[in-house]
């Protein structure tokens, strides 16, 4: 690939339906009275995007009973108003000089037990509410725009599924590069410019290229070791489309890796097929980790299996529902999780397989399709 090359968007931004945004409020408001709140301020940036479609960096939404107002700063005037107007929200706005939360506070006045974000609001937060910002109850929420956005509605699907997509042809378009000797560094940007050029708004995380004893370390930074001969390379990197993420983990063999790493890319080949075979609407997510862990387990590597088996993928990279020991979630049909099992040894280097997959009543869509054949190219 030269960074001339010349490709054809794999899905530009005319193909994706239209966001299906402005019922959420809604559906917030009917969880707000057995949160034992009147009001909720919602400061978290991908939650207030899921509720009004504003995507700036800062902001605050208060959701009353019957009205809600939009806070943000004059940078965010004239894009504010484009954005929730698209969505068809209703929600006024207010450009505030002063900061978002003194204008929030000034509109929640009167309100007796107001919500905030326990997860989103800093302690210094939290202390200002308290002391100067609000007369009333202040009450700390856990997931509650969380919750509703555990079900992907088929707008936010058509984000992941066009993010995975690019993700696959960006990979299938320079993985052949893994056998030429570049440095991680190299291979990372000629994967990341690839993407971007097939239509992703952004890279949906740092990307990982870990090579040699580098992939014993899960989540490496890329770095300038050259790719040699015997090595395994851990790739692990998404796309973003229209604040959607997607994550996708290959792991490539560049020249002959020896006995003991082939057997453990079959193991982890084995372990990640055994958790799609077990993902479907109704199991528990820790069963899937299980499954995953025990394939792994019974090949002797089980401590090298250092982390959960996977997380669920959409406004924000890692979201809930966890796929791991601790996971105390059930799957429904409409959850996006990635199934990524792992093995990493510092003498031998790691290997990593990791699917997004849509949770469905019968089974799952896996919707990162590029080929497992850990030969590049
Ligand atoms: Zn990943
Ligand atoms: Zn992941």
């Amino acid at each position: 690939m030269t960074v001339t090359e010349n490709v054809t968007p794999t899905v530009g931004p005319a193909e994706l339906p239209p966001m299906d945004v402005s019922p959420r409020l809604d559906r917030l408001r009917s969880s707000m009275d057995a949160a034992g709140v009147d009001a909720l301020v919602v400061s978290e940036l991908a939650n207030i995007r899921y509720l009004t479609g504003f995507s700036g960096s800062a902001g605050m939404l208060l959701v009353g009973p019957e009205r809600s107002l939009f806070v943000t700063d004059g940078r965010y005037r004239t894009q504010s108003a484009e954005q929730l107007s698209a969505a068809g929200v209703d929600v006024e706005i207010e450009i505030s000089a002063t900061s978002p939360d003194e204008a929030t506070a000034a509109a929640a006045k009167g309100v007796t037990r107001l919500g905030l974000e326990a997860d989103h609001v800093s302690w210094s937060a939290q202390r200002r509410w308290s002391n100067e910002l609000h007369d009333g109850e202040l009450v700390a929420t856990t997931g509650l725009v969380e919750d509703l956005r555990l079900l992907k509605d088929p707008g936010e699907v058509a984000r992941i599924r066009a993010a995975c997509a690019i993700a696959d042809e960006a990979l299938g378009s320079v993985a052949a590069r893994l056998a030429e000797g570049p440095t991680e560094r190299e291979f990372a940007l000629e994967l990341e410019a690839a993407m971007m050029r097939r239509g992703a708004d952004d890279l949906s995380f740092e990307t990982i290229v870990a090579s040699g004893p580098n992939g014993a370390k899960p989540h490496h930074s890329p770095s300038h070791r050259t790719i040699a001969e015997g090595d395994l390379v851990v790739v692990d990197f998404g796309a973003l489309v229209d604040g959607y993420h997607s994550d996708m983990t290959r792991v490539f063999a560049v020249g002959d890796i020896g006995e003991e790493r082939r057997r453990m890319v079959e193991v982890v080949a084995r372990a990640q097929s055994a958790g799609l075979e077990a993902v479907r609407a109704g199991v528990e997510a820790v069963d899937v980790d299980a499954t995953c862990r025990s394939v792994i387990e019974d090949a002797g590597w089980g401590e090298a299996f250092s982390h959960g088996t996977g997380h669920g993928v959409g406004l924000d990279i890692h979201e809930e529902p966890r796929v791991s020991t601790r996971s105390t979630a059930t799957l429904s049909a409409g959850h996006v999780v990635t199934v990524e099992p792992g093995i990493y040894l510092p003498d031998l280097g790691g290997v990593r397989i990791e699917d997004t997959v849509l949770v469905t009543d019968d089974g799952c869509e896996r919707l990162t399709l590029a080929a497992k054949d850990p030969t590049p190219g």
